[in-house]
């Protein structure tokens, strides 16, 4: 596992270089989903410090077996309303903020708990009616409404382009992102700077970085194909 994070971090690298931009600003989130509790250590001991879950039940149990360890958990699957008080206890960022009823509930679980819960809105950018996401004609409805909700910080936008085996065919949806985000950037609020782009997977995190992305979701080129 220590190599196969060497090798994606050097790729991390590269395609930072090839557009001009600070690797830094890419952050790697190991997406740990289905994944045992004793490989996800090995990917923290290993030098891991964001891990992405896609399912609350999951992420309580490996949450209250990992607690000491320096991690930061970002939730990246799909989540329900009746869901939102574990994801406020659990997690730093919520990727997947797809309607105003769902970033109320965070909101009001946030204040429960004394938090400004960080957020991302999740972007259906292919349109594709199986994906969840909001419709980019939406976004600023939305994101003028979830800014008056104080006890959230929305930091950016996620997508999840339809799956292709050519990676350079996921460039459109990933370039689209970020154009929403500067128009967004451009109407909203002005403490609204949608800093983070999350974007890309195993298959294409090389053309999202190109594109713009701050936070690439990795599953399979760090743990292995997931059973
Ligand atoms: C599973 C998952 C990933 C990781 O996918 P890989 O192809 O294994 O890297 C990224 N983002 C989301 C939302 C996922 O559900």
């Amino acid at each position: 596992m220590v190599k196969r994070i060497q090798n994606i971090k050097k790729r991390i690298q590269e395609a930072a270089d090839r557009c001009g931009r600070d690797p830094s600003t890419v952050r790697l989130v190991a997406v740990s989903k289905t994944i045992p509790i004793d490989r996800v250590k090995e990917a923290i001991e290993a030098g891991m410090t964001v891990l992405g879950e896609n399912y609350i039940q999951e992420a309580r149990e490996k949450f209250n077996r990992l607690a000491t360890y320096p991690v930061s958990w970002h939730f990246i699957g799909h989540l329900q309303s009746n869901k939102a008080k574990y994801a406020v206890r659990l997690f730093d960022m919520i990727h997947s903020v797809d309607s105003l009823k769902l970033a109320r509930e965070l909101n009001k679980q946030a204040q429960k708990n004394a938090k400004i819960q960080n957020i991302l809105i999740q972007i259906n950018i292919s349109k594709e009616s199986s994906k969840s996401g909001v419709d980019a004609a939406n976004v600023l409805d939305l994101i003028d409404q979830v800014c008056h909700l104080e006890n959230l910080s929305v930091k950016g936008l996620m997508t999840m382009p339809p799956f292709f085996n050519d990676p350079e065919k996921a460039r459109p949806y990933f370039s689209a992102l970020r154009n929403l985000r500067d128009r967004i950037r451009q109407a909203a609020p002005p403490e609204i700077t949608l800093d983070e782009l999350s974007m890309g997977m195993t298959g294409d995190f090389e053309v999202a970085i190109e594109e713009g992305a701050t936070l690439v979701r990795i599953g399979t080129a760090i743990f292995g194909e997931r059973r």
